[in-house]
């Protein structure tokens, strides 16, 4: 990986995905893109470009600009937004996920991008979901999820590309908001807890889903991206988590810190309803065997790291 292309570069993984590769790789080799741009570090630290990921063009013109051999696809609609707006989720995730793959094959590049637990579906064994097995989702975003993981083992069976993928679990970071997915109230809790004191869950009670802390998701992408080819049995879709819990047990333990703490319940009954279409619990058992994935945080090691972070993030600024 000398050049890499990153498409979504502002969201909630790739403004912490950009800083970490330009650290690895250098800043000039790692070419941020987003429909949008901030004054976030991923935007102003490196190479930057306005990019809508459904303009095949442009983004094979820019990856020809940069030189780009590795292409990291992070734009989409997440499952709630998508769930709001099924159409327009399709030609996003869909239309975007081809440009990539196409750019990456143009380039004879490597190619990522992540899947997650909403490929699964009611149908799925629900506890230690393995990593092959009944894929029937019943959201936009599944069905998404599922095409892209096909999609992306076709142009590595059929042209050659070098694609590899994760099915990540919610993904809690203090760094920049999630966007509208199913497990959001795993990272709003923890603001709440902070500024308020309370939270009010819109995820039931006993509702178990697996999450996994940045820093964790982070490795697991450059690991992956890494790994020895040769190894690979899978690759597009490995499952990785490194924890699951329901909303009583993530409340309980910022009670540890905050013991004042108060968490009510209003069910918001379409996140319900995609969560309990969701595994309780993921096996990522493959991807330990195949390329040594091993997440470092558990729930109180998060918990400790995200309470801490978020109390200087949250402190009303000295005048
Ligand atoms: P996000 O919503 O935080 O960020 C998406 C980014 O894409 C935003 O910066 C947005 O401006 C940009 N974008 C939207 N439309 C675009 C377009 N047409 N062209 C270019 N950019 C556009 O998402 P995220 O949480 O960073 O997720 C990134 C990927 O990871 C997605 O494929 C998502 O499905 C997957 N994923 C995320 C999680 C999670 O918990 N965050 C879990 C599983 C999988």
């Amino acid at each position: 990986m000398k050049r890499i292309l990153i498409t979504g570069a502002l969201g909630q993984i790739g403004s912490e995905l950009t800083g970490k590769l330009r650290e690895q790789y250098g800043a000039d080799h790692v070419v941020a893109t987003d429909i949008r741009k901030n004054e976030s570090e991923a935007a102003q630290a490196g190479p930057f470009e306005i990019l809508d990921v459904t303009d095949g063009e442009k983004m094979l013109e820019i990856a020809k600009k940069y030189q780009v051999d590795t292409v990291i696809h992070m734009a989409a609609l997440l499952s709630a937004t998508a769930e709001a707006n099924p159409v327009f989720a399709w030609n996003l995730n869909m239309g975007g996920l081809m440009n990539a793959l196409e750019t990456a094959r143009e380039l004879d590049g490597k190619f990522f991008t992540p899947s997650s637990i909403g490929a699964f579906g009611p149908t799925t064994p629900k506890d230690q979901t393995p990593q092959d097995t009944i894929q029937r989702p019943t959201t936009m975003y599944g069905v998404n999820k599922v095409a892209g993981e096909l999609l992306s083992d076709y142009y590595y069976h059929k042209f050659g590309v070098d694609t590899r993928g994760l099915r990540f679990p919610g993904l809690i970071s203090y760094v920049a908001p999630p966007g509208g997915g199913t497990t959001d109230y795993a990272v709003e809790i923890y603001y709440e807890a902070i500024k308020n004191g309370q939270y009010t869950s819109y995820i039931d009670k006993g509702t178990y889903m697996d999450m996994m802390y940045m820093p964790d998701a982070l490795n697991a992408i450059v690991n992956l991206l890494e790994a020895d080819p040769s190894k690979l049995k899978h690759r597009n879709s490995f499952n990785v988590t490194a924890m699951s819990f329901d909303p009583e047990q993530i409340a309980a333990e910022i009670k540890k810190h905050i013991p004042q703490f108060q968490m009510s319940y209003q069910v918001d009954p379409i996140r319900q309803k995609i969560a309990d279409s969701w595994p309780n619990s993921i096996d990522a058992s493959a991807a330990t065997e195949e390329w040594g994935f091993k997440a470092e945080y558990d729930l109180a090691k998060m918990t400790t790291d995200m309470l801490d972070k978020l109390k200087v993030k949250l402190q009303p600024v000295q005048e």
